[in-house]
């Protein structure tokens, strides 16, 4: 069942025929889709002997610190003379996991004012046009399942390798929340048979995924849910927050929060769930929901954010507290969602 087009396929080899040194991009506070995508193109290229870079705008998280070829991973906050240097010297730049150069954020326009060919693989709704070609498919899964078909296809079919398979798989698995959301098409589970016979040991990586955190950050979640959670039933939603404070205590590390959103909706009755996060001088906003309730159209209305139908991100320049008050008080315009 393929999805990935021949024109697409066709083009991408002709910019891949004169690349010497290609620059890899994913967004900002990547997650395990950005990252897997990401680091199975490094080791697909690695493999081929072109010269490749995979630059991020910032940190990855911890948990993610096991993957094959983190170490490589430039980050723009913390190198940004290298990250310059390898974006200015690049012949081709592939994009992966985002489709707005607002998710590049303070290397969006070093990016943009490059002259060099850019290819874009993401899965999101409402692609900006900011490369050459564009492979956008909202159903896929994840932009893994997309860069799966991409590799096999340059590649002439052939099986990739255990390193390969098991980036694909790991952005297959935290996109799909381990196969319970965005994974009801066979083809996902087509992909992910292929990737089983490259050899991967798939509970090594779901192990890695999910029992792979510090003590303190279980503390922190079940601090959360106790003491900073809201319900409002009548409006089937619940959020919860954390402040500076809050993540200082529990000794926070980047990726510590990721999965908490999705704990409110398990919740009978809760269709809507959000997550508040003080950051120095912003505050981060994640967003998920059930069924047809557009947590994109929240988080892009109201929070600088947008994605997925189901799962959302945003900003808000506003302290904590006056983004929660906002929330609640704009919840009541989506009330027409609830009844569908
Ligand atoms: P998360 O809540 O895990 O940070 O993000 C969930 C999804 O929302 C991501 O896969 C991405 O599609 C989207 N997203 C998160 N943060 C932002 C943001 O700041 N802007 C936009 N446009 N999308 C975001
Ligand atoms: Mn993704």
């Amino acid at each position: 069942m393929k999805q990935i087009s021949d024109n697409f396929i066709k083009d991408a080899i002709q910019y891949l025929a004169s690349a010497k040194n290609i620059v890899l991009l994913s967004h900002k506070n990547p997650d395990g889709d950005a990252l897997g995508s990401g680091l199975a193109l490094y080791q697909y290229f690695k493999e081929k002997k072109i010269s490749v870079n995979f630059v991020l705008p910032n940190q990855l998280p911890d948990y993610l610190d096991w993957m094959p070829n983190v170490q490589n991973v430039i980050t723009y906050n913390t190198q940004k003379e290298l990250a310059l240097k390898v974006i200015s010297q690049t012949d081709l730049i592939i994009m992966v996991d985002f489709n707005h150069s607002s998710r590049l954020d303070k290397m969006a326009e070093i990016v943009l004012e490059s002259k060099a060919p850019k290819i874009m693989i993401d899965h999101h709704p409402y692609p900006e046009s900011i490369s050459d070609i564009l492979y956008s498919r909202v159903s896929a899964s994840s932009t893994a399942e997309m860069v799966f078909e991409f590799i096999t296809a340059i590649n002439n079919g052939e099986k990739l390798s255990k390193e390969i398979a098991e980036c694909l798989f790991l952005g297959i698995v935290t996109d799909t929340g381990s196969f319970s959301y965005n994974s009801s098409n066979p083809f996902t589970f087509e992909v992910v048979s292929e990737l089983l016979k490259s050899g991967i040991d798939k509970d090594f990586v779901i192990d890695k995924v999910y029992n792979n955190h510090s003590h303190s950050r279980l503390r922190l979640l079940g601090y959360c849910l106790n003491d900073n959670m809201k319900v409002l039933p009548e409006l089937s939603t619940a959020y919860i927050y954390l402040s500076q404070a809050d993540l200082e205590k529990y000794n926070f590390e980047p990726g510590d929060t990721e999965g908490f959103v999705n704990y409110p909706l398990s919740i009978k009755g809760i269709v809507f769930s959000a997550i508040f996060i003080e950051k120095d001088g912003y505050t981060k906003c994640s967003f998920r929901s059930k069924g047809k309730f557009p947590a994109n159209k929240v988080s892009g209305d109201h929070f600088n954010g947008g994605g997925h139908l189901n799962a959302a991100g945003g900003e808000s320049k506003a302290s904590l507290k006056d983004t929660i008050d906002k929330f609640e008080r704009v919840l009541p315009e989506y009330s027409n969602f609830l009844n569908e």
